[in-house]
């Protein structure tokens, strides 16, 4: 994301950690280190990102158990938001709570109908060591929290329940992923 280059284009695919990791179920760290180091780390995570057809991506689920995430995310009016957060914490998360569908690079194939605030407000700091605050409502809040969620070691089938949990967990077991928790193997870089 440096001088105005397109974000993730210096960036290397990393593998995807799926549900299981046992990286996505702990707290990550924050940054203390704003070197070149976390600047290649969200580089690489918007290539990742952009790999999967996400729309937002938590450190830990490339592995990195460090409190930073990247998003490009459009909100319910179609409006694009694109950046990165690091150290980021949910300061606000208020307006009604709408129940829509919401899936997860690390649980792929699978959505659920999830509870999510329609406003969500993020302060952290940019990877230059700048505060930063995020607003979003309607889909980009529900992106926000959803990341969130990934650095506290929570996903967003924490917040399913009843019939629409059971569904999501038996989908799980059934996935052709179910129980692979072992690193992926690198993906072929290609141009
Ligand atoms: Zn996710």
């Amino acid at each position: 994301m440096r001088n105005g280059s397109i974000p993730g284009s210096s960036g290397r695919v990393r593998p995807m950690r799926l549900l299981g990791d046992p990286g996505l179920g702990t707290p990550c760290e924050d940054v203390t280190d704003f070197g070149d180091g976390l600047a290649q780390l969200v580089e690489d995570m918007f290539a990742t990102m952009y790999a999967a057809a996400g729309v937002g991506l938590a450190a830990n689920q490339i592995g990195v158990p460090l409190r930073v995430f990247v998003y490009d995310c459009p909100d319910d009016e179609d409006r694009r938001h694109l950046g990165h957060l690091v150290n980021p914490r949910l300061i606000e998360a208020d307006g009604v709570t709408v129940r829509g569908p919401e899936g997860c690079l690390s649980v792929p194939g699978i959505e659920a109908g999830t509870p999510r605030f329609d406003r969500a407000v993020v302060e952290g700091f940019t990877l230059d060591g700048a505060p930063a605050r995020v607003t979003g409502t309607g889909f980009f809040a529900r992106c926000l929290q959803h990341e969130c969620d990934h650095l506290d070691g929570g996903l967003y089938l924490d917040h399913v329940t009843g019939l629409r949990r059971r569904r999501a967990l038996r989908a799980v077991r059934r996935a052709p992923w179910a129980g692979r928790t072992e690193e992926q193997p690198e993906p072929a870089r290609t141009a």
